[in-house]
């Protein structure tokens, strides 16, 4: 067994080391490693390791491009989560929502899980999880236009993750935040920015990365400091091409990056140079969004090099290019759209017919499924829980004499007569219906003393109920047997059910229309007739 346990460990400190990972160069393999972990947590019967490994594998799926299978695992994991109480799978579930609904253009979406996200972490969450998820929550601020607010989360987050020492997280950080600045058209505060995280990175040795320094060169450029700019994206592309990189397509992008820096500097051949390389990238790649923005630079280029006719015959090529791949984007945003309409769409509709099948069609009642799944719980955790059987009385007549629909009418107002009354006596109590004129009432925290004063109540006003507008006349009564669980040892459903059926059987046998409570064979048996005002019987 200890053995299992260490097992359990490990596999969760391999899984842990893939969620707090910045960067994972290949969504293939990722997935692949998130596969097998799942394997794994399967094997081991670790139910919360596997939804940890699942979610890995909806990560890996979103970075392979497919967004509505990564989505349907997600909903799977997030409902999983909130259901256990898992906070901190539950936040990380909410972290990458956030990423998906910024991918799918629902700035809004994406901007409440973030929130929800931040909102879940407590101190199960990791370092990684506090610095990052406060970051991401101020990406989402920007997204949504409120550079205020975004600025009071990075700022954070910085404090955050210099405290908590996350170093790597903190070039993130502050990359993300320059970015956002520069998003938002604040070139002087994001080259602040930049030139904190080039302190920061020179003061603790890291390496930036490509895509930090195609961040560098763009505020750079912004800031018309274009030799600076070059310099960045010459290192930017060889760091690139020794291999650091986290996405072949990239390159395009730096290349891009590359040119207008140049075309900046004025030197318009070495730009056309790179703009050539980039376009035959995203040709050979079928890079749409990237070849839109090589054509725009194009006619930039064109332009710069006082070629005029040829600038505005790029621009048409820009115009038309861009116009398809809006069209083509608007179409793949609906169908991630679709997708996670889809599953939510098809949870809820499990959920009405998890509800249904617990339901009896005719007087909607719970039904015997429902008792079955939901009765020994509650007998397990209230020793003062009362369970009765109510059975009516000559029903048979009542179907033969009349008719087969009426029974049916008949049964229908019985049954909303012991929910309203149970309720009125009770109101953590319910009715279900067993089968055929049968019904259990359960009574929790009950004792059965009080449960047969709260039963007869029900079984009087069943008997008093005005019934000529059904029954013509004919009286509906009920029968009760009724049984402390306590009694029981130990307590469990089947021999409480038991011995209210008996007490049913007595309550029949002694002339129905009655209760009779708490009666193993060997004990008393108190039984609650009716009375009429003037001490009459009814029946
Ligand atoms: P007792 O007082 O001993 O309980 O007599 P009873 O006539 O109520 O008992 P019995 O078990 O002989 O008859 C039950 C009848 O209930 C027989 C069955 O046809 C009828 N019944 C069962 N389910 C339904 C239903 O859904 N609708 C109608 N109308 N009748 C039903
Ligand atoms: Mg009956
Ligand atoms: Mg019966």
């Amino acid at each position: 067994m200890t053995g299992h346990a260490a097992d359990v460990e490990e596999l969760s400190a391999a899984l842990l080391a893939l969620e707090d990972r910045i960067v994972v160069p290949d969504p293939e393999a990722g997935y692949a490693a998130a596969a097998e972990f799942e394997r794994q947590a399967a094997a081991l019967g670790d139910e919360s390791l596997l939804m940890r490994a699942r979610l890995r594998r909806a990560v890996m799926l979103d970075r392979a491009g497919d967004l509505a299978g990564a989505t349907r695992l997600t909903q799977e994991v997030c409902n999983w989560a909130a259901v256990h109480g898992d906070r901190r799978l539950q936040a990380r579930t909410h972290a990458f929502c956030a990423t998906i609904a910024q991918v799918a253009g629902d700035a809004a979406k994406s901007l409440e899980h973030a929130l929800s996200a931040v909102e879940l972490l407590d101190d199960t969450a990791t370092p990684y999880m506090q610095v990052s998820f406060r970051a991401a929550l101020a990406d989402a601020l920007g997204h949504n236009g409120d550079m205020e607010s975004a600025r009071l989360r990075y700022r954070q987050a910085e404090a955050l993750a210099r405290e908590l020492e996350q170093w790597e997280r903190l070039t993130v950080v502050l990359n993300n935040w320059a970015w956002a600045e520069y998003d938002a058209g604040d070139l002087p505060r994001a080259g602040e920015i930049t030139h904190r995280m080039r302190e920061h990175v020179d003061a603790h040795g890291i390496d930036l990365d490509p895509t930090e320094l195609d961040t560098i060169a763009v505020i750079q450029i912004g800031n018309g400091e274009y030799a600076e700019a070059e310099a960045t994206m010459l290192e930017c592309i060889a760091r690139h091409e020794a291999g650091e990189s986290d996405g072949a397509d990239d390159l395009a992008d730096y290349l891009l990056t590359l040119t207008r820096a140049q075309r900046g500097l004025g030197a318009t051949s070495r730009a056309q140079v790179s703009l050539g390389a980039a376009r035959s990238l995203c040709l050979e790649r079928g890079l749409h969004e990237v070849l839109v923005r090589v054509h725009q630079e194009q006619a930039e280029l064109h332009a710069a090099r006082g070629e005029h006719a040829e600038a505005y015959a790029a621009h048409k090529v820009f115009q038309a290019a861009q116009k398809g791949l809006r069209a083509e984007q608007e179409q793949e945003k609906a169908l991630l759209r679709h997708a996670v309409f889809e599953t939510t769409e098809a949870r809820q509709e499990a959920g009405r017919f998890r509800d249904q099948a617990r339901r009896d069609a005719l007087t909607g009642l719970p039904n015997r499924r429902y008792v079955d799944e939901e009765l020994s719980t509650l007998i397990a955790a209230d020793p003062d829980l009362t369970v009765a059987i109510a059975d009516i009385d000559h029903f048979k007549q009542i179907n033969d004499t009349l008719s087969h629909d009426v029974g049916d009418q008949v049964l229908v107002q019985v049954a909303k007569l012991l929910g309203t009354e149970l309720a009125a006596t009770n109101p953590a109590g319910f009715a279900a219906r067993l089968g055929g004129e049968e019904f259990l009432l359960v009574l929790p925290a009950t004792p059965i003393t009080r449960a047969a004063q709260h039963l007869d109540a029900i079984r009087h006003a069943i008997s008093e109920h005005h019934w000529h507008d059904i029954t013509n006349g004919l009286p509906v009564t009920i029968s009760i047997g009724a049984a402390a669980v306590s009694e029981t040892s130990p307590p469990s459903q089947a021999g409480a059910l038991a011995d209210a059926d008996r007490n049913l059987y007595a309550a029949k046998h002694a002339g129905r229309n009655r209760v009779i409570t708490g009666t193993p064979p060997e004990r008393r048996t108190r039984a609650y007739r009716d009375r009429n005002p003037d001490g009459g019987q009814t029946r």
